[in-house]
């Protein structure tokens, strides 16, 4: 679902991405893992054209980001097919940039009527079981100030469920919970890896990333270190900087 090939990114003359070559499959739940300004967020906003790819390629579904190939040369995508090319991927952040001045159920519906056209009312259908899914079926009407911070993470999720994404990517998104309501929020997030959704989460939580993830990516300055199964990175990883790593996280 997700390939990248050499991937660069840099800003100004920092270079963060050194060149990140990794694979995601359908279906599958990926957690990049590493110390703070390793790159983690950089790469997954590149995931979903948020920032333009330097050098190297990254694939999502087959389709080529930021770029459309001729003859063997790339070409800059057009801001529409990049608009349209986003919609692949389904984003959470760490803070969960609901729009505060709409009922959760308005903020759900907003973009699958406003950006690909759809119906109101089959939207608003939609919308009533991705609430139950999240379980936060009776909330519809409440604005996102009178929901907890774990309960508008989940609306977050629902919201970005209901554009159909072919996958999701998840920025620290429970980072800025109390951690009483860090629970409820991964709930859902392994209810969807259940489900088969494919995710690609940028986290903290190695207990989660333990249990849920089929693989592990130890990312650090800019290059992944190692990636594996978690009980290889996690529970034997090879290189002695994961090593460090996760001496001083576990
Ligand atoms: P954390 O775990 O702290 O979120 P991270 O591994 O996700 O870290 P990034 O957020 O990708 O790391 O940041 C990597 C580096 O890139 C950092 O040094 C950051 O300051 C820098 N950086 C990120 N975005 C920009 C930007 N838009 N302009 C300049 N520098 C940036």
């Amino acid at each position: 679902m997700v390939k990248a090939q050499g991937v660069r990114k840099r800003f100004g003359t920092t270079e963060i991405l050194k060149g990140i070559d990794l694979s995601v499959e359908r279906g599958s739940v990926t957690c990049l893992i590493g110390p703070s300004g390793s790159g983690k967020t950089t790469f997954l906003r590149c995931i979903n054209h948020l920032e333009k790819v330097d050098a190297g390629r990254l694939y999502v579904d087959q389709q080529l980001i930021g770029y459309t190939e001729r003859n063997g040369r790339l070409h800059e995508m057009k801001p529409r097919q990049t608009a349209r090319s986003r919609l692949n991927a389904g984003m959470v952040f760490q803070r969960f940039n609901l729009f505060p001045h709409m009922t959760v159920l308005e903020n759900i519906v907003e973009a699958p009527i406003h950006v690909l056209g759809r119906s109101r009312d089959e939207v608003t259908a939609e919308a009533h079981v991705l609430l139950d899914r999240v379980g936060l079926g009776n909330r519809g009407q409440a604005y996102p100030r009178e929901l907890s911070g774990g309960q508008q993470q989940r609306i977050a999720i629902a919201r970005a469920l209901a554009m159909k994404p072919k996958l999701l990517l998840f920025d620290e998104p429970t980072s800025a919970l109390d951690p009483e309501l860090v629970g409820e929020v991964l709930d859902v997030m392994k209810s969807l890896a259940e489900a088969g959704m494919t995710m690609v989460v940028v986290t903290h939580e190695l207990g989660f990333a333990r249990e849920v993830s089929d693989q592990i990516v130890f990312m650090d300055q800019g290059v992944v270190v190692e990636a594996g199964p978690p009980s290889e990175v996690l529970g034997n990883p090879r290189q002695e900087r994961t090593r460090a790593f996760l001496s001083k996280v576990l």
